[in-house]
């Protein structure tokens, strides 16, 4: 039963470095099937949150709930499990391999032995069938993101954006409901970064949520329903993107510094 509007609720969360407060009691909630925008200037503590939300780092004070649940310690594999993914940068070692053998070792190593099998249901079937359904959902998500003619190119020759895309499609292979995007559009060229954000929109319509940092303020004032504004560690304001806008507090906090 899912009677909670929001999909993701933090409770004063709190995460200190020594003597730096990086997350300072922060609470917000993100609505299902959204695009929810995060934003604030350099410091504020979105890559902590994101941290903190995705099991990453374990908070000093403070919880996260999922679906309703108390998913404050777990690990990111059992997030995983659960459907809250985030998205990783492509490591270097992952060169020498090709798109698809990416996505597959990306599955791999991030979900659990209970995924698994609850992504496959019937667990009666062979090994082998399941592969092949882990391979079609692969070559899907490829053809969504138009990756598939890359397929078996060294992901080690994709460019920048390509890269972006590779991460998002190992991401969506998981089949999240909650995907934290970090700096998607980093080093997408616009035409790319047109088709990305048509592909969001198609996703977020057919039942995902997506949580952005994103730098770019076109990109999360155009696209997002909801931004959610930190500043030193909390939350300074949450709203519509226009009400972010003429947010006097919000425009002091980035002139300011
Ligand atoms: P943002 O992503 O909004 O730029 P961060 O979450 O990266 O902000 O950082 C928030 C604050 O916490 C900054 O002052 C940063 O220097 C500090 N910080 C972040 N991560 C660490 C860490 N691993 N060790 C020490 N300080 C950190
Ligand atoms: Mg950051």
């Amino acid at each position: 039963e899912r009677t909670e509007q929001s999909i993701l609720r933090v409770s004063n969360l709190e995460k200190r470095f020594g003597g730096i407060v990086a997350v300072d009691g922060a609470s917000f909630e993100i609505e299902r099937e959204t695009i929810t925008g995060l934003i604030g200037p350099n410091g504020a503590g979105k890559s902590t949150a994101f941290n903190l939300i995705t099991g990453v780092y374990k908070p000093d004070g403070g919880s996260v709930y999922f679906q309703g649940e108390d998913v404050t310690e777990l690990r990111p594999n059992q997030l995983v499990d659960r459907g809250l993914v985030r998205t990783f940068q492509l490591s270097r070692e992952l060169a020498g391999m090709t798109v698809l053998e990416n996505m597959l070792l990306a599955f791999g190593e991030q979900l659990g032995e209970s995924l698994w099998r609850s992504i496959l249901p019937g667990a009666r079937r062979s090994v082998v069938h399941q592969e092949r359904e882990l391979l079609d959902r692969a070559w899907e998500i490829l053809e969504l993101f138009e990756l598939d003619h890359l397929a078996h190119e060294d992901a080690a020759n994709l460019s920048g954006g390509q890269r972006k895309l590779l991460e998002l499609s190992r991401a969506l292979l998981t089949e999240p409901s909650l995907l934290l995007l970090d700096e998607p559009m980093a080093g997408v060229n616009p035409t790319l970064e047109k088709k990305l954000l048509a592909r969001l929109h198609e996703l977020r319509s057919q039942g995902y949520t997506f949580l952005i940092v994103e730098h770019d303020m076109d990109v999360i004032m155009n696209n997002c329903e909801t931004v959610i504004v930190m500043h030193q560690g909390q939350v300074l304001s949450r709203g519509s993107p226009e009400a972010i806008q003429e947010d006097e507090r919000v425009i002091d906090a980035y002139l300011g510094g």
